[in-house]
């Protein structure tokens, strides 16, 4: 019998694949950022690396760089926008708040850009 193991397809890979639509602010070779559809503050962007980990309790010393990618995108991010205060977030685990398991740094600053 022959068993394939397929990964769980999140929404954001379905947005990272450019098959659902979102309002994307930031594109390079390894990182993708959107607006939240439901926004918790006046700028609330989504940052998420284009290769997939599913949460911070995933992360191997082979993909530890990951969360720290996000975090100098969303510094470059900000100093292009001219956002200066802002706060970073990681939801890890169900438990934790998380409910999309595909890595994601949430940016949240009370500017608008
Ligand atoms: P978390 O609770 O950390 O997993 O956050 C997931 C975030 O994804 C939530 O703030 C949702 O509002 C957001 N979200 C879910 N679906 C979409 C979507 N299609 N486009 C943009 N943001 C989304």
């Amino acid at each position: 019998m022959i068993i394939f193991l397929m990964e769980e397809r999140t929404i954001f890979h379905r947005i990272r694949d450019r098959e659902v639509p979102a309002d994307i602010v930031f594109e390079d070779a390894e990182v993708l950022a959107f607006r939240d559809i439901l926004p918790k503050a006046r700028t609330h962007i989504l940052f998420i690396p284009k290769y997939f980990v599913a949460s911070l309790t995933d992360i191997t010393p082979e993909t530890a760089h990951l969360p720290g990618l996000l975090i100098l995108k969303a510094q470059q991010f900000a100093k292009e926008k001219s956002l200066t205060g802002y706060k970073l977030l990681f939801h890890v685990g169900k438990a934790g708040g998380q409910e999309v398991f595909y890595l994601h740094l949430h940016f949240l600053s009370d500017q608008e850009f």
